[in-house]
């Protein structure tokens, strides 16, 4: 199976944690849908034939597009590498977004059968704190409205260990959640980046970040808070009931190739790594002269080995050290438990058979981990 990526890079503000590429302005959808079909006309042999079974409109703010650019997208995906029959299609939607009219015409002219929503927070003094353009009371209006129009396999985002977020306040956003009754949550903790808002306020002091022991306390809560509400935790940031994981994510996970579409937006062939250039105005210049503007770096075996460790590792599949003996061999496979030993020695690592996953207190250092297990 392969996936394409679509980068939708318009927004109708920024967010002040953002620090994803995007431009604060209005989009010219027929001119930035034609680039896109372009760019698929272009690389049409790029997954060498592979049935496309997932397609993700990711942002940015995809739900700036029309339905009707939408479905001519996905056509043009269509026409130049096929989908397959019951694909997942997602599309990234922001709560201001979802009117009647605006779902409606999603599902009468599109084919998206999955929402993945920015909601953020349920707490309108998050809300603001992260400048987003909605309220709490509008997001879950959106939510009841998608299903109301049939939408039937909904994702919310939430950000937690936002300044001032405590263990309560995880609570209540997890009882509005849990209420709206959907099938899948990704949930990420703040990270302040720099040319964000939020990095110069963290500069001047106008803001404090949650410390090690509350962000540790949140993220157990919300585990244990979605475990009993029977979502499965199967990777470090995302939950969902059964059989409505994520397919498009998954298929990064687990090494499947994709196209990524857009400024920015990256691709992978088993082979090489690529991105394009992430500047809209390049991209669209590449894109008339029927030259895509992208970088590209072809993996060596330890990259790949790396790629394995930084995507399986977080997952609740965890790394395969079988595959890995069979993929890069006997010494590497040791090499790598020798590293892992400490970790399961500490209580980060779990190995069960042939398999190593992060225990819980793992997760919250998931990083370091990795970091630590790469060649
Ligand atoms: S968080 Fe999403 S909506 Fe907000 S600025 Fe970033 S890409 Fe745009």
């Amino acid at each position: 199976m392969a996936g394409v990526y679509i980068h939708i890079p318009f927004c109708r503000s920024i967010c002040h944690y953002c620090d994803f590429y995007r431009v604060a302005s209005a989009c010219d959808a027929g001119l930035y849908t034609d680039a896109l079909k372009n760019e698929l006309r272009l690389r049409a042999g790029y997954l060498r034939g592979e049935p496309v079974e997932t397609i993700y409109f990711g942002g940015g703010t995809p739900s700036v597009l029309e339905a009707d650019k939408i479905q001519e997208i996905i056509q043009a995906v269509s026409q130049f590498h096929g989908v397959a029959g019951n694909s997942e299609i997602t599309l990234e939607a922001n709560p201001d977004d979802l009117s009647d009219a605006y779902l409606r015409s999603l599902r009468e002219l599109t084919s998206v059968n999955r929402l993945s929503i920015g909601v953020q927070s349920f707490l309108d003094r998050d809300l603001v704190l992260m400048n987003r353009r909605h309220t709490a009371a509008e997001a879950c209006e959106c939510v009841e409205r998608a299903k109301e129009h049939g939408f039937a396999d909904i994702s919310v985002d939430l950000i937690y260990g936002i300044p001032g977020s405590t263990v309560a306040d995880m609570a209540f956003n997890l009882n509005r959640l849990f209420n709206l009754e959907i099938q899948h949550l990704s949930a990420y903790h703040l990270t302040i980046e720099p040319k964000t808002v939020f990095y110069r306020k963290l500069e001047k002091g106008l803001i404090t970040p949650v410390d090690e022991e509350d962000s540790h306390a949140q993220f157990t809560f919300l585990r244990k808070q979605a475990g009993n509400r029977g979502f499965i935790h199967y990777e470090i940031s995302n939950w969902a009931k059964a059989g409505y994981f994520s397919r498009h994510n998954t298929g990064y996970w687990k090494g499947e190739a994709y196209i990524g579409l857009g400024p920015s937006a990256h691709s992978y062939d088993r082979v090489s790594r690529q991105w394009n250039v992430p500047d809209l105005r390049k991209y669209l210049r590449g894109i008339t002269d029927e030259k895509p503007v992208f970088e590209k770096e072809v993996l060596t075996l330890n990259d790949h080995l790396n790629e394995v460790l930084l995507t399986s590792l977080r997952t609740m599949w965890g790394v395969d050290l079988q595959k890995i003996r069979q993929t890069f061999g006997l010494s590497v496979a040791e090499t790598l438990m020798k590293g892992a030993e400490h970790y399961i020695c500490s209580g980060h690592v779990r190995k069960e058979g042939n398999i190593l996953t992060l225990t819980e207190d793992g997760y919250f250092i998931s990083d370091a981990i990795v970091r630590d297990l790469m060649v």
